[in-house]
């Protein structure tokens, strides 16, 4: 007997068929004699449609606090339906909401953290031999409001609750057969990955690669939990997600793209010390994320500063650089959402040399102006204009994995 937890996300559970076909997985491996907790996402586009619904009734700032009251209700209908499935194939079955499945999460609305997960009322019903469907996405904070972990979080309540039991191994289904080399729905000949390290999967995820959220790659390593990435609706292997791989150090792991990209620049900033420290201090007061930075050389006396952010923290980023006016002299800030970040994620490249210049000759070569670049070991991201984002892909995975 193993205990297996499986995640099911939108697609997955999207209609009756669906629904059915992710209840018959659930219950075969029940019957195979293992305990099985399942965490569900809400159907298909239920999400986007519920922040449209809001949107209709408030097209300003909506209270962080209820739009969570109305986000985790795409759960909360998922898990009834699967369960009332499972109960009609004749297996003992109980459906829990993020609370009643334990889930304690810090008071951030919208983007909350999991402090941890008070596993008493799950190891009650595993011991009377129901199979758990837990609603993913969503928890309680210490004032008991309901809290959402952020878009594709049911990724991350799925590896909690395998972290939290000791769980082997995390299963998580999507309607693609697992990790490949990049979007398989965008790219030609992207290539399925047998395997990727906690690392590599981790970069692809936070740069773009939406096929596991973020921070459920971030926790699986914290807590080593095996992650297997595999398909809802073929039977066959999927990529494992670990530590170490066997495989040959891959020099490209993969090509990501990210439009959730803002650049905003400084202009016209005195060219002296500290004005560098005094920006980015202010922004890291106002929690903003900065991640590509470029500086003008000087000329006159004054010189420019651009930087990008999520683009949800534009605002906030401009807000934080207002804030200053006092204190430093610029002549304006802009901000420009008409461009994308393109990445390639592989360790192999930390000992290789070239990496790079291979990765801009491919975008020279189809005629793509790179605006900013960043680095670390084990990637490398040009910041180029969105309406080339699809060639760009394709041209950099040509280049590397074609
Ligand atoms: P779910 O609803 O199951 O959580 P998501 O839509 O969040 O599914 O993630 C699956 C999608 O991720 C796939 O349909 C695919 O288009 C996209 N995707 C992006 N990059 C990759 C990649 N490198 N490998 C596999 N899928 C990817
Ligand atoms: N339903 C949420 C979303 O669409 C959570 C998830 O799917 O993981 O982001
Ligand atoms: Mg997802």
């Amino acid at each position: 007997m193993a205990l297996i937890v499986k995640k099911f996300g939108g697609s997955s559970v999207a209609d009756k068929d669906r629904i059915f076909n992710v209840a018959k997985i659930i219950v075969d491996d029940y019957k195979k004699g293992n305990e099985v907790i399942t965490v569900v996402s809400a159907q298909g586009d239920t999400t986007d449609d519920l922040i449209e619904k809001a949107k209709e009734i408030n097209d300003g700032s909506i209270s962080k606090r209820e739009m969570d009251m109305l986000l985790t209700a795409g759960e909360q209908i998922s898990v009834a339906l699967l369960a009332m499935a499972i109960e009609k194939m004749g297996c003992p079955v109980i459906s829990l909401l993020g609370w009643q499945a334990g889930f304690n999460t810090d008071s951030n609305h919208g983007i909350a953290r999991i402090k941890n997960i008070n596993t008493d009322r799950i190891k009650a019903e595993l011991a009377k031999k129901n199979i758990i469907i837990v609603a993913g996405f969503q928890g309680l904070n210490k004032y008991d409001d309901l809290t959402t972990l952020g878009r594709g979080g049911s990724d991350t309540s799925a590896v909690a609750i395998a972290a939290a039991l000791h769980a082997s191994r995390c299963q998580i289904y999507t309607d693609v057969d697992g990790v490949y080399t990049a979007d398989p729905r965008k790219v030609k000949d992207a290539k399925k990955l047998c395997e990727i390290t906690y690392d590599e999967m981790l970069e692809l995820a936070t740069l773009g690669a939406q096929v596991l959220n973020n921070r459920s790659v971030e926790m699986a390593k914290k807590y080593s939990v095996e992650l297997e990435v595999l398909s809802s609706l073929e039977k066959k292997e999927g990529t494992i997600v670990k530590e170490n791989t066997k495989m040959e150090k891959m020099l490209i792991r993969g090509v990501t793209s990210d439009k959730n990209v803002t650049t905003i620049s400084v202009i016209g900033l005195k060219d002296s010390p500290g004005i560098a420290f005094k920006i980015f201090n202010k922004l890291a007061q106002y929690k903003v994320n900065v991640d590509m930075i470029l500086q003008s050389i000087g000329r006159d006396g004054t010189k420019d500063i651009s930087f990008t952010v999520p683009r949800e923290q534009s605002d906030t980023a401009i807000e934080s650089i207002k804030s200053l006016k006092s204190t430093i002299q610029f002549a304006d800030v802009t901000t420009d959402n008409s461009v994308t970040k393109i990445s390639i994620v592989g360790a192999g490249m930390e000992s290789h040399p070239g990496v790079a210049a291979k990765m801009f000759e491919a975008l020279y070569d189809a005629d793509i102006n790179i605006r900013m670049i960043t680095t670390s070991e084990i990637r490398i991201s040009v910041l180029i204009d969105e309406n080339k984002t699809d060639k760009a892909v394709q041209t950099v995975h040509d280049a590397f994995l074609g």
